[in-house]
């Protein structure tokens, strides 16, 4: 079993603030909101990394793509716009080896990204 803090929240042993769930996806709140809105959105199946995505996993990744807009739709920020971010090893400066795309939202967002 898995000790990974994302896989602790799927299997319900890590309160979350659930947005969306389904058999294979679960999106909820982040913890240290970077944007009024600020979703985290995983497929269940503990996969480290968008580098870790692998031919088994196309009908997930697309199940997980098509949630994006219908979460988007849901927390009313699909008309203002929002970002989908994947951070993805040291360079990405991710700090949770469970697969995760962030949504962000509710305010006007800058670019380049830090
Ligand atoms: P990363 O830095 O890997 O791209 O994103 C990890 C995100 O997970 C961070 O935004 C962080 O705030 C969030 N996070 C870390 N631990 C928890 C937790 O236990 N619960 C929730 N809801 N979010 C978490
Ligand atoms: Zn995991």
């Amino acid at each position: 079993m898995e000790h990974c803090v994302f896989c602790k929240i799927v299997r319900g042993e890590l309160p979350s603030r659930k947005v969306w769930e389904t058999e294979n996806l679960l999106a909820f709140e982040d913890i240290r909101p970077q944007a009024p809105v600020h979703v985290l959105l995983i497929p269940k199946k503990h996969i480290v990394s968008t580098q870790d995505v692998g031919e088994e996993d196309r009908a997930l990744m697309g199940e997980l793509h098509v949630t994006i807009a219908q979460v988007a739709t849901k927390l009313n920020i699909a008309e203002t716009g929002y970002r989908v971010v994947a951070n993805t090893g040291f360079h990405g400066q991710q700090t949770v080896g469970h697969l995760h795309y962030h949504i962000l939202g509710g305010r006007q967002m800058g670019w380049p990204p830090g």
